[in-house]
């Protein structure tokens, strides 16, 4: 039987990144995917021709080079990865898009301080001082006790509008939880989205991809596509053996899992995870990706490159009523980062929603199909209402279209109902009840593409490189 030092499961941003280190440092070590495609959650795919992103809206957490303790430096240096070898843009600008209310927001944090200035102006005191929360967290302790970010923001701000404008962008990009959630977890995603910022590759997440995984390679990482663990056998309190979808058994040392934390429990022949924690996330989304034959720049388009929108009186994040939620949502316009490289000359608009995980299962094929059909234009004018007039027609002028639903993130990632941001309960430490058997990624609580990756390293130097 083939033994590992560290056996991962899940070739996803934080299994590889888990796998660079560990094996940097001479582990044999294993990625077992069940998928065929690496990437997780941020994989990509091809459809009648053409290339497209499974998640990526931007990545997070851009900052200068210079900023040492900063996440997406710490990555680089630790993966030893060149950073220009990222190739990545920063933002024209993003929006928070609220009836009648505009925060525009770069990556230069000054800019959202004078819109607040501008439309709020009794609250930016009240601002500047959240920020200096922020500042003062301690986000590098892994163990702080859970407190409600809503609390501590409602201590400093004093009108819903603009908190409602904060909690937007940061729930729709990291919150596992519905209303509200851990003040860590906005400290994170605070810093990640307004104090650091947004910035993408022009050729999107397949060129960061190919560069972990050639990395993976130098460093002698083995990698099994195609090969889903079925099974953990757990022996006194271990994790003795992987048995794998076709049968054959593994054995390793130690095993990091990025499936999730009720999925993984799932796998162990004696399951421990209690009955409330065991329960998957409730958060599930959808996405239309519209493809246009020109660039959207030429349709008026040209300056947002993320737009969180509410048209509600108070923003909602939770799992709607209906398949879709068409009150809020984000738009993605890939184009729109300050590229050194060339035009585009086809237009992209991503737009993702809140959606129903159990409307959507029970649908048999040809309504699943038909909701499909059905939602598309919806979301279309949801998401339009809150851009730019256009004489844009849809979906007459809409070349290719594709649309993801919590089926098929379940379907393509096995999480547990299509919960993205994995389950409510995060296990931070990484460390599970069977002695050699730690989580890494979402369910350690980092989510996005650097948080995940920071996850997958962290736990390689906690548990696979003690
Ligand atoms: C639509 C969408 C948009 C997003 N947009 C952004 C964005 O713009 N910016 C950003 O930073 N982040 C974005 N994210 C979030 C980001 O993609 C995730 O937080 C991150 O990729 C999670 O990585 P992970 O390694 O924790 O988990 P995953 O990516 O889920 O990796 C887990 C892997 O484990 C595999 N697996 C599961 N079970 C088994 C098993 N039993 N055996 C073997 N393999 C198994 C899965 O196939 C998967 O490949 C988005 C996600 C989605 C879906």
């Amino acid at each position: 039987m083939e033994t590992y030092d560290v056996a991962i499961i899940g070739a996803g941003m934080s299994g590889i990144a888990a796998g660079i280190r560990s094996a940097h440092f001479g582990k044999k070590v294993c990625i077992f995917e069940r998928h065929y495609a690496p990437g997780g959650l941020n994989s990509f795919y091809a459809l009648d021709g053409r290339k497209y992103d499974v998640g990526l809206h931007a990545m997070t957490n851009f900052v200068k080079p210079g900023v040492k303790a900063a996440p997406l430096n710490r990555i680089l240096r630790q993966l030893r990865i060149r950073r220009e070898d990222l190739n990545l843009s920063e933002q024209k600008r993003s929006r928070i898009a609220f009836r009648g209310t505009d925060l525009k927001f770069s990556n230069d944090f000054g800019l959202l301080e004078s819109e607040i200035d501008r439309e709020f102006p009794d609250q930016v005191d009240g601002f500047r001082k959240l920020v200096e929360d922020v500042q003062g967290f301690d986000d590098s302790r892994i163990d702080y006790p859970y407190e409600s970010a809503r609390e501590r923001v409602q201590a400093r701000i004093s009108n819903p509008l603009l908190e409602d404008m904060i909690f937007c962008p940061l729930m729709y990009y990291g919150s596992s939880t519905e209303e509200d959630m851990d003040f860590g977890q906005f400290v994170v995603m605070f810093k990640s989205i307004f104090l650091e910022g947004f910035a993408r590759p022009f050729d999107g997440i397949r060129g960061i991809i190919k560069l972990l995984l050639k990395r993976y390679r130098e460093v002698g990482g083995i990698r099994r596509m195609n090969t889903g663990i079925a099974k953990i056998e757990v022996v006194e309190g271990r994790a003795e053996r992987l048995i794998l979808d076709s049968g054959e058994e593994v054995k390793a040392n130690i095993v990091l899992s990025s499936a999730g934390l009720p999925e993984t429990d799932a796998l162990c022949s004696e399951k421990w995870l209690g009955n409330s924690e065991s329960e998957p996330g409730k958060l599930s989304f959808t996405e239309t990706i519209s493809t246009f034959g020109k660039s959207m720049k030429e349709f008026g388009w040209g300056e947002d490159a993320i737009v969180f929108f509410n048209g509600a009186k108070r923003f909602r994040y939770r799992s709607p009523e209906s398949p879709v939620d068409l009150e809020s949502g984000v738009i993605c316009i890939p184009e729109n980062f300050d590229y050194a490289e060339g035009e585009f000359s086809e237009g992209v608009v991503r737009v993702t929603c809140l959606a129903n995980y159990r409307l959507w299962k029970s649908y048999p094929e040809d309504r699943y199909r038909n909701e499909k059909e059905s939602w598309r234009p919806k979301i279309w004018e949801a998401a339009k209402s809150f851009m730019p007039e256009t004489e844009l027609a849809y979906p007459n002028e809409c070349i290719a279209f594709d649309m993801f639903t919590p089926t098929t993130v379940e379907r393509y990632s096995w999480r547990m109902r299509g919960a993205i941001y994995g389950s409510a309960r995060k296990y931070r430490t990484g460390v599970t009840p069977i002695s050699n058997l730690f989580l890494c990624g979402t369910d350690q609580g980092f989510l996005g593409i650097v948080g995940s990756m920071l996850s997958g390293i962290a736990m390689a130097n906690a548990h696979a490189l003690r």
